[in-house]
């Protein structure tokens, strides 16, 4: 595969981004197209290292090596198809994906990885601009019927998974607009709500029906749904907000990331009706979390014209080079520094925060801290102490909570009646994916808890597989096994 001398030949190169004073004055992506000879010289660096562990580290089970070759080859149409066989929405983890298999590539061994993410993006635009992505309607339909609960990637993949194998699939999303948190979450600056609706149109083309403004539970009775459709798959999510239950939380200016970031790209898109616009506009902000969700907070926050941008996170600072403890081909928790860290901020890590700070009217002014130092012990929880005398105070006037999600909202898991899992996901096997009620099955955040965009499309797959068994008895859709896959 690729080119047997290009490793050597090579050097790794990825998207340079345009200067952050032009970047952070707008909302738009802002990495800077490469060459069609630069990327066949990144496909050419796959080395044809025989057993490709990339493939593993893919949730998706991409067939990387097999793209890389075909890109050095020039053959992009090519590529394309192949990428597709695995991966509905290529442009979506081409531009969001933390890249696990990349982690996970034999070269990375002892020099830098295969740009396999890049790659990856640009085999789709490159699709989309030469106009090969177009619907492919099934040639006949089952007379089933299936109603796909949540548009996130999970939900699109599989609606889209369950339409080709001929079934009549609508999905129900409770926003204005299809995406979830594609849409809602994640900044434009990262992702172009463009790529969304360029996608869903050509799923809606294919024959999916898409009804927003439906909240399942709410304005559409889930017995509605079991009675017109012969299966359900729940893809709600898991956006279930987590709090910091300490004083002064009730704050003026204590707000949680996701109305932040969900206003924002509402604002983005041209919405201008809200009761209070939360902005960073002129202000010091502390955002408390050092996750994606918080990263994207300050690149948010930056845009607005934030006076200073301050992270917090409770665990201590990763290793910049792979821990002992985490060989190759796993995932890593290394110190991540993205695109929106190089805006401009101040990370901080082993800190907690104690206590939120106010004025007589109720408006947040500061906050304490203190630090923290996490004791290992074989075969123990971690236990968190605080050391003494580091209570430090902050002056602020926002501060933005990305502290994760506790698991999915209770709306759907309570009016289906379904069990759900010790961490209070919906529990259904990776078996078949169906819950305890026949006949509805769940997919993506809503089954595993809070994950990435990658795992939300193949989880949507997989379900579709084992929906297309339940109604037909057997299927054609493509599976697969990932009991073994390393878990990020
Ligand atoms: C701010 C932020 C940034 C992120 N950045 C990244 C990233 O860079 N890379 C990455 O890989 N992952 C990222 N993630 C995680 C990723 O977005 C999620 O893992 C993924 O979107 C999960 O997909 P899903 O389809 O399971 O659920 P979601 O995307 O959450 O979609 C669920 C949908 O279901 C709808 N819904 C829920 N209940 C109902 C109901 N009762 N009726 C109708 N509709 C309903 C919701 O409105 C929503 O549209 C990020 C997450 C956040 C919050
Ligand atoms: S989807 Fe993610 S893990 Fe899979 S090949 Fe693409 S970048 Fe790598």
């Amino acid at each position: 595969m690729g080119k047997p001398t290009g490793f050597l030949e090579f050097k790794r190169e990825i998207e340079q981004y345009d200067a952050v004073e032009n970047r952070v004055s707008n909302y738009k992506e802002f990495t800077i197209p490469m060459e069609e000879k630069a990327l066949k010289n990144q496909g050419a660096r796959c080395m044809d290292c025989g057993i490709p562990f990339c493939h593993s580290g893919c949730p998706l089970g991409n067939l990387i090596p097999d793209f890389n070759d075909n890109v050095y080859k020039g053959k992009w149409k090519e590529a394309a198809k192949i990428l597709h066989s695995t991966n509905n929405f290529p442009e979506f983890t081409g531009r969001l994906c933390p890249a696990p298999c990349e982690e996970a590539c034999v070269l990375g061994i002892n020099e830098d990885p295969v740009t396999i993410e890049n790659i990856e993006k640009n085999i789709v635009e490159t699709a989309f601009k030469e106009g090969w992505i177009v619907a492919q309607p099934p040639t006949s339909r089952t007379g089933k019927s299936v109603a796909v609960v949540g548009s996130g990637p999970s939900g699109l993949a599989a609606a889209q998974q369950l339409n080709r194998a001929g079934h009549l699939v609508t999905v129900f999303e409770r926003d204005a607009k299809v995406g979830g948190l594609l849409r809602f979450g994640i900044p434009d600056f990262k992702l172009e709500k463009t790529i969304i609706d360029r996608r869903v149109a050509v799923l809606e083309e294919e024959g999916i029906v898409f009804k927003t403004n439906a909240h399942v539970g709410k304005n559409i009775s889930v017995e509605t749904l079991q009675e017109e459709f012969d299966a359900i798959v729940l893809c709600g999510g898991a956006t279930q907000r987590r709090g910091i239950p300490i004083k002064g939380a009730d704050l003026k200016g204590v707000h949680q990331a996701m109305d932040f970031l969900k206003q924002n790209n509402q604002r983005v898109d041209g919405i201008t009706q809200f009761d209070e616009i939360l902005t960073a506009k002129n202000k010091n902000v502390i955002v408390i979390g050092g996750g994606d969700t918080g990263s994207d907070c300050i690149g948010t926050s930056n845009r607005h014209g934030a006076k200073s941008v301050t992270n917090f996170e409770i665990l201590s600072k990763p290793t910049i080079g792979r821990p002992a403890n985490q060989p190759w081909p796993y995932w890593p928790m290394r110190l991540r520094t993205s695109s929106s860290h190089k805006e401009g901020v101040e990370r901080f890590f082993s800190i907690s925060t104690k206590e939120f700070l106010g004025d007589n009217d109720g408006n947040l002014t500061g906050l304490i801290t203190t630090e923290v130092e996490w004791i290992f012990k074989n075969g123990e929880r971690p236990q968190l102490i605080e050391l003494p005398n580091t209570e430090k105070h902050w002056d602020c006037d926002l501060v933005l909570l990305a502290l994760g999600f506790t698991g999915p909202e209770t709306t759907l898991v309570d009016q289906f009646g379904l069990k759900t899992d010790f961490r209070t996901n919906i529990d259904a096997s990776t078996k078949n994916y169906m819950t305890n009620v026949p006949g509805i099955f769940a997919a993506g955040d809503i089954r595993r808890g809070q994950s990435l965009i990658v795992w939300a499309i193949s989880e949507g797959r997989q379900a579709a597989h084992h929906v297309d068994v339940y109604l037909m008895g057997k299927s054609n859709l493509p599976l697969k096994d990932d009991n073994d896959l390393p878990r990020i």
